[in-house]
């Protein structure tokens, strides 16, 4: 999509710490990060968000979810948090999926 920050990031386009890549998914370290680990992962087709999620793109976000499992494995995180923030009031700020990985620090519960 034009004008797609994680699209162009997926792409090349932008620089970014990459984690991982496949044919349908891209990782990448957060710029802001929010723990001493924090990684994005992010399909590379364009979805909005969750709340884009159909049967026609739902495939795509379940191999982002191998890809989390596999990573967190290979980064020896053994505890770890997984979000998406959906729309504005939630605290979405890039409207291309993504799922935010955090770990390395306790964490508290309901998040802010
Ligand atoms: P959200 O606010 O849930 O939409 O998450 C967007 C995330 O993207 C934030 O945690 C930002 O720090 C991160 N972000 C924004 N621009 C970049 C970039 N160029 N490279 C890596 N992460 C970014
Ligand atoms: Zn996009």
């Amino acid at each position: 999509m034009m004008d797609c920050l994680f699209c162009k990031i997926a792409a090349g386009e932008i620089p970014s710490k990459k984690v991982y890549e496949d044919d349908r998914v891209y990782a990448f370290y957060d710029i802001d990060p929010q723990a001493p680990t924090h990684f994005l992962v992010i399909p590379k087709q364009h979805i909005a968000s969750v709340a884009a999620v159909d049967v026609s793109n739902s495939a795509v976000v379940a191999h982002c979810f191998e890809v989390i499992t596999k990573l967190a494995a290979e980064l020896g995180m053994e505890s770890f948090r997984v979000v998406s923030n959906i729309g504005e009031q939630a605290g979405q700020s890039v409207f291309h999926l993504h799922f935010h990985v955090l770990s390395g620090r306790d964490m508290t519960w309901p998040p802010g």
